[in-house]
């Protein structure tokens, strides 16, 4: 079987066991004098996380939707408005955000171009007529395929937000394939941002977790937040362990991830039944648009199941398939295989 699902599906390496084993670990959900929490792995990730992003303090979370949840109550209240993409995983997954009965926040979407790149004008426009208490943007974006937004783009967002005075926060869960892809470091795509978030459990391969920073005052307000929604957690030296293993030694793994996703896009035969767009190649996702086939995305994902390959539908036209670390070329010749012989199958 060979499972494309998602960059999800990492096993931490024999050098992350090693780290976990051997961690020094304390109370993480006590604070200290400092503000930070009384684990000394967890705070040696959270150090090591402003120093890649250059942002003044960092708290580890159990999940990238716990740091989107965190990173939003804590930027803002009940009926505020949040501008972001309607295809992004903040409004798509974090959904108690915007329930009524739930969070209660407003979205508000700004248009963008087929990679997920925001349109500036539509961007500016909005903010200038509408009272907004949040920009937020998402780099990979994964619904658009794994595609970048460039340091310079978020640059010029930026500009707009802060000419403004409104806040910028990224859901940067991939920033670090965005940073490898555009050859733009993690701190030049950061810096323009208030606050971010990125995930150690997807291309970097640790086991679990993701860490938010930004300035000092808003992590000391989502510590809190983290408290009340349950999400501190106690000796997690444990697991932050293998976060700092993945943060010293990603690089390598995510160009070959690139480099096989391109590989695989290009061994799988587009054609008037299935159909990919190069240019959205552009870290370790491949979107393929089924839309032509005549099947449905469900149909397909249980056919591809039978024959040995497990794909994830994205909506009701695209299909992802994703590479990690773990996946070799002679299994992503496989899947190219598998998928066009189906094609080929299809009436
Ligand atoms: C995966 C993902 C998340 C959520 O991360 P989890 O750790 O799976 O909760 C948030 N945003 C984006 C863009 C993602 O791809």
């Amino acid at each position: 079987m060979i499972d494309l699902r998602s960059d999800t599906l990492t096993r931490p390496t024999e050098k992350m066991r090693k780290a976990m084993y051997s961690a020094e670990v304390g109370d993480d959900a006590r604070i200290d004098p400092n503000g930070q929490g009384e684990d000394p792995t967890v705070r040696a990730l959270e150090e090591l996380t402003c120093e890649i992003t250059g942002k003044e303090a960092a708290l580890f979370c159990n999940s990238g939707t716990m740091a989107n949840y965190i990173s939003l109550l804590t930027n803002c209240k009940r009926g505020e408005k949040v501008l972001l993409s309607a295809n992004s995983h903040i409004y798509r997954s974090e959904t108690a955000l915007f329930t009524e009965q739930l969070f209660g926040l407003k979205p508000l979407f700004y248009d963008e171009n087929k990679y997920g790149v925001p349109y500036i004008d539509d961007i500016e426009n909005i903010l200038q007529t509408e009272d907004i208490s949040l920009l937020c943007l998402e780099n990979t974006s994964n619904f658009y395929g794994g595609t970048c937004i460039s340091q310079k783009k978020v640059d010029e967002i930026r500009k707009v937000a802060r000419s403004l005075g409104i806040p910028v926060y990224l859901d940067g869960a991939r920033i670090f394939n965005a940073s490898v892809a555009l050859g733009e470091s993690i701190r030049d795509l950061c810096v323009p941002v208030d606050s971010l978030m990125f995930c150690l459990s997807k291309g970097l391969g640790a086991p679990v977790g993701s860490v938010l920073c930004g300035r000092a005052d808003f992590i000391r307000d989502a510590r809190k937040i983290r408290k009340r929604l349950g999400g501190a957690m106690r000796q997690a030296g444990v697991i932050a362990a293998a976060g700092i293993v993945a943060l010293e030694h990603y690089n390598e793994s995510l160009i070959e991830d690139h480099q096989n996703a391109l590989f695989l896009a290009e061994r799988i035969e587009s054609n008037s039944k299935v159909s990919i767009d190069y240019q959205s190649v552009q870290t370790n996702i491949v979107k393929i648009d089924i839309s032509n086939s005549g099947l449905t995305v469900q149909k397909m994902e249980e056919d591809l199941l039978e024959r040995g390959l497990k794909v994830k539908s994205m909506s009701n036209r695209f299909l992802r398939l994703t590479v990690y670390n773990g996946v070799d070329k002679k299994q992503i010749n496989q899947a190219a295989d598998i998928l066009n012989k189906y094609v080929d199958g299809i009436m």
